[in-house]
């Protein structure tokens, strides 16, 4: 389908290629990928997984627990020493078939992801396509995994090595979730380890699907295993089984402090991707029409259930009052919908816990005084499903619950600033550390508020670009960490280090 053709067209031909698939998911249901084999749990047990534009069963799933991650990861540990000691170039050419097959099949993978997670297909088409580019970024850095240095002494070169730390669980959640996962599957892999991956209970259905690309690609049996479940049941045995050596996790920072203390008896090494409540800062002499542009991206975008999202608008006092009339116009704009309509912004959120949540900080923002100027309810939209109002939060101070608390939804608070060591202070006053984005023309700010800002990214005069080489993670609650480029062999690779003697210095003697 290209630019010009009608988005009713579109519409329909998305509505068109879900149905097959939706009607083969729910006759086939969804089981875990143990050894290469669709499996069902050892209990029989299942849960269902439900669409959030209606509210529909979509399959039921698998429910795994202890016993099912201990036979995934006893296959994981079986086949982690074939792996490890494949030739890279090997898995290079296999990781690359695995991009492939993800782009082949990147428009099914996109409508699945909206019906199941009720993100807008503008956006998820692309998340396909980025979840093939990380599979052939790491693909490509196979070779170089082992790389290590050469730091000679006098007496002895000493040379570093790395190995692959072992079979290890990888934990997502459910937003944009095929692409979250490739983004730690794949390097796991490139680096010879192998993964028992553990999705969201609230998106299986694109988990399912990677585990069957990774298998026809020709991935050996066991290297991805796939155990779906609950994260009390499924997730919490992953973190704690002793043959999984570290464990990858994406989520809320509140679950990470819980798998530090399951994963702590058996010594885990853990890398924890967390909740943010990002700032975006604008000053009064940025260019402010981009800066709106951005503003508006970064937070009505992906349902607004994105770890980067810039929850938060630190507006210069002096330009306060007519850039929120226009964020105000823009708000309204914005076009809610079925998540399979181009022209949807922002589809039905995940879920109705997750939608009652998102609409309990309707009252918390007028109960500490701030004003809802857009929004504030839930929205009628095609299906019934959970789809609510992008929402504007107005005359916020730092100290509200609103400027404090990650709200996970397309809710945007406002606060208003002085001067920049008061948007510094302001944008530091949280407890999370993840994103900053700062606006302003003047070199100088840029770089000390960049300087001062308490988070692990930040970008100037820009929304969040991932740039994959680059370090990706968050400072404070927001993580432990950093994934991309080789950042990533840090966390599922050991470093060793060898030292050879030149056979000229002196040992000492003892005992003659
Ligand atoms: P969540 O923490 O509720 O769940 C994430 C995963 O952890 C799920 O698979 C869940 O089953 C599992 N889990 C839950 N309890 C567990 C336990 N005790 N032991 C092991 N596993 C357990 O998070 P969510 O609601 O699915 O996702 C939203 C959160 O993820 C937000 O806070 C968001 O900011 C964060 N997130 C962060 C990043 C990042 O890169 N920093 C990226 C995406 C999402």
């Amino acid at each position: 389908m290209d630019k010009a053709t009608p988005k009713a067209d579109l519409f329909k031909a998305n509505l068109d290629r879900a149905a097959p698939l939706l009607a083969k998911l729910k006759d086939d249901g969804i089981g875990h990928m143990i050894d290469g084999q669709t499996v069902p749990s050892i209990s029989g047990a299942t849960f269902e997984t439900r669409s959030p534009v209606d509210g529909s069963v979509l399959a039921k799933v698998a429910r795994g627990n202890a016993e099912d991650i201990d036979r995934a990861a006893t296959i994981a540990a079986e086949a982690f020493p074939a792996w490890r000691d494949m030739a890279a170039t090997m898995r290079r050419k296999l990781l690359h078939r695995v991009a492939d097959a993800i782009e082949a099949r990147a428009d099914d993978i996109a409508v699945l992801e909206c019906i199941d997670t009720g993100q807008a297909h503008r956006f998820m088409a692309k998340a396909a396509i980025r979840a093939a580019e990380n599979f052939r970024f790491f693909a490509d850095k196979c070779t170089d995994a082992r790389d290590g240095l050469n730091t000679p002494s006098e007496e002895h070169w000493n040379i570093s090595t790395r190995v692959p730390i072992g079979p290890v669980g990888v934990i997502t959640p459910w937003n944009t979730p095929f692409m979250l996962s490739t983004w730690k599957i794949a390097p796991a892999l490139a680096a010879g380890c192998t993964v028992v991956h553990k999705p969201a209970e609230w998106s299986p259905v694109t988990a399912d699907l990677l585990a069957q690309i990774v298998k026809e690609a020709g991935v050996p049996d066991g290297v991805l295993n796939t155990v779906h479940g609950f994260g009390e049941e499924a997730g919490k045995a992953l973190t704690e089984h002793p043959a999984i050596k570290a464990i990858g996790f994406v989520g809320e920072s509140a679950t990470g402090s819980a798998i530090m203390a399951q994963g702590a008896p058996t010594l885990k090494r853990v890398h924890f991707e967390l909740g943010g409540k990002n700032p975006v800062i604008v000053f009064d002499d940025a260019n402010l029409d981009r800066a709106l542009d951005a503003v508006v991206f970064m937070i009505y975008s992906l349902n607004g259930e994105r770890c980067t999202s810039s929850s938060r608008l630190l507006i210069q006092q002096s330009i306060a009052e007519p850039f929120i009339e226009k964020l105000t116009a823009r708000v309204k704009a914005l076009k809610v919908g079925h998540p399979l309509d181009p022209a949807t912004e922002i589809g039905p959120l995940i879920h109705e816990r997750h939608l009652a949540k998102v609409c309990s900080y309707f009252d918390v923002a007028r109960q500490d005084g701030a004003v809802i100027a857009v929004g504030g309810k839930t929205h009628d939209g095609p299906g019934g499903g959970h789809y609510v109002q992008p929402t504007l939060v107005t005359a916020a101070n730092a100290k509200m619950r609103v400027a404090q608390e990650e709200v996970f939804g397309p809710f945007l608070t406002v606060i208003p600033f002085g001067d920049e060591k008061d948007a510094i202070a302001i944008a530091n006053d949280v407890k999370y550390g993840l994103t900053g984005y700062v606006w302003t023309n003047d070199m100088g700010r840029a770089l000390r508020v960049a300087d001062a800002l308490e988070a692990g990214m930040i970008w100037l005069n820009s929304e969040n670009v991932r740039h994959l080489p680059t370090p990706f993670g968050g400072m404070k609650a927001s993580g432990i960490g950093r994934d991309g480029g080789d950042y990533s062999f840090d966390f599922y690779m050991e470093t060793k280090h060898v030292s050879l003697a030149r056979g000229t210095h002196k040992i000492q003697r003892l005992g003659i």
